[in-house]
């Protein structure tokens, strides 16, 4: 049973996986491309997926587009942020928007996380978020005022903050808004900025970024969804919002779940565009990089952890990936065996116990370096884990494997010394076999290579 810690109950809680279970992520601002701690938020709905898949758990997913709505600085007032850079960059917001979408998927793919069952963008569920918010009006939740808005009156939400602690008496008033009734009520709808704009009874505007994702997790996921994921920083006022938005609308607690990852640090800073320390997927790969040495870098740490990297644990990660995958290449060729059970089994316990994947890979280190267990069993253990870390375990299998030059004759001298119990000639023989970067293991079938 997956373990996980739910932000708002601030504990570790089982999630109860029947037949089906309904996630909703918060998806991408399609205004630029997305940076790999951005992506290291994505993750974590992928792996939750994985580990509840294996136990045939139908996972629905919800990934929105945020393409519409989502201002400059997550504020109140300011420009939207598509519209700003499309005007930077001299493209329709349309071009742009799905140009950023594009990118992203492409990312996503990169990094193997499976795709969403749904993933509507904003721009084109507009009709979704003007009923939910007509609804709110009505039940006396939202009020429209004379320059076109509608706000949330959050003081109708009692339980408003139970998922970040930060509870409407203890909030700092920002500056004085004469249109709202209270400081911390926020936009649902907002008057019209260029041409993201749609007509309305409350007059020409678009959505608030809060209100899109509750209307779009109500309409794709229904009214109970089992985990909401995120950033940290999310958690308020998006999150906190978007509960009370939903919760309001429809009379109960929407959300069973919610689930935060922590925030990518690169060279001990936090990841972002204003911080000027962003590492796209592409600077990983033009580095000569697989892609999923940034999945593995990930999973090096638990999701709720800071996790600071830098080049040189992306370039361990990259070698890493590379010799698992030569190594199973090299099992493959080795009598089949079945998988190293308790080897498997504490792996995917780690999985389990709130996304342990740092013990996980361990685990996975022990097992690859246990001379007890048949090179056959390793291969069939890597391969089912695999299905966890998604980490391309299984593309070296079959590609002909060609030596460096020299490196045979070292080979065939190195095989010879062991024959004749020569273990000094034969430690030399490695060594120099490893300066041509080729790796000799001993099995109970004679000596093996890879690189
Ligand atoms: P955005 O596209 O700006 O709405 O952000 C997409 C996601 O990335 C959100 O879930 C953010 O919480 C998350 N995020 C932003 N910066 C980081 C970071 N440095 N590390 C991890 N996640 C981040
Ligand atoms: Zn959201």
């Amino acid at each position: 049973m997956l373990r996980i810690y739910d932000t708002r109950t601030r504990q570790v809680e089982e999630i109860a996986s029947g037949r089906v279970l309904r996630m909703y992520t918060c998806g991408p601002t399609v205004y630029r491309h997305a940076h790999v701690g951005n992506l290291r938020s994505y993750l974590l709905s992928d792996l939750i997926r994985r580990v509840l898949e294996r136990r045939r758990t139908r996972v629905l997913v919800c990934r929105n587009v945020t393409d519409v709505g989502h201002l400059v600085d997550d504020a109140e007032v300011g420009e939207d942020k598509v519209l700003m850079q499309a005007r930077a960059e001299g493209r329709s917001v349309w071009e742009l928007a799905r140009f950023y979408e594009d990118a992203f998927n492409q990312d996503a793919a990169a990094l193997n996380l499976r795709p969403p069952e749904h993933t509507p963008r904003a721009s084109e569920t507009i009709e979704l978020m003007v009923e939910l918010i007509a609804k709110l009006i009505e039940q006396g939740h939202a009020y429209a005022t004379p320059d076109g808005s509608v706000f949330f009156d959050v003081r109708t939400f009692p339980t408003y903050g139970e998922i970040s602690g930060n509870r409407l008496d203890a909030l700092k008033p920002g500056p004085v808004d004469p249109r709202k009734r209270f400081h911390a009520d926020w936009a649902l709808w907002k008057p019209a900025q260029g041409e993201l704009s749609w007509d309305t009874p409350w007059g020409r505007g678009f959505p608030g970024w809060h209100v899109e994702c509750s209307a779009m997790a109500l309409r794709f996921l229904g009214e109970r969804i089992d985990v909401h994921t995120g950033g940290i920083d999310l958690r308020f006022p998006h999150h906190e919002d978007e509960r009370a938005q939903s919760d309001a609308a429809v009379g109960h607690e929407v959300v069973r779940h919610w689930v935060h990852g922590e925030h990518l640090l690169f060279d001990g800073r936090k990841m972002a565009k204003s911080t000027g320390n962003v590492v796209l997927l592409s600077d990983v790969t033009e580095a000569g990089l697989d892609p999923l040495a940034v999945r593995l870098a990930f999973l090096e740490h638990r999701y709720r952890h800071q996790v600071n990297l830098n080049w040189d644990t992306l370039h361990a990660a990259d070698r890493t990936v590379r010799r698992w995958r030569g190594r199973v290449a090299q099992w493959s060729e080795s009598p089949s065996a079945p998988m190293a059970a308790e080897y498997v089994r504490r792996a995917e316990a780690a999985f389990d116990d709130d996304l342990d994947t740092p013990a996980a890979l361990r685990v996975l280190r022990e097992l690859e370096r246990d001379d007890s267990i048949a090179p056959g069993a390793k291969f069939e253990s890597f391969l089912h884990l695999d299905h966890l870390l998604a980490l391309d375990l299984s593309t070296e299998i079959g590609r002909p494997r060609v030596l460096p030059a020299g490196a045979a004759e070292l080979l065939e001298q190195r095989a010879r010394a062991r024959e004749s119990l020569d273990w000094p000639a034969s430690d030399r023989l490695r060594d120099d076999l490893a300066a041509l970067g080729v790796r000799v293991s001993d099995t109970p079938d004679g000596q093996s290579w890879s690189m």
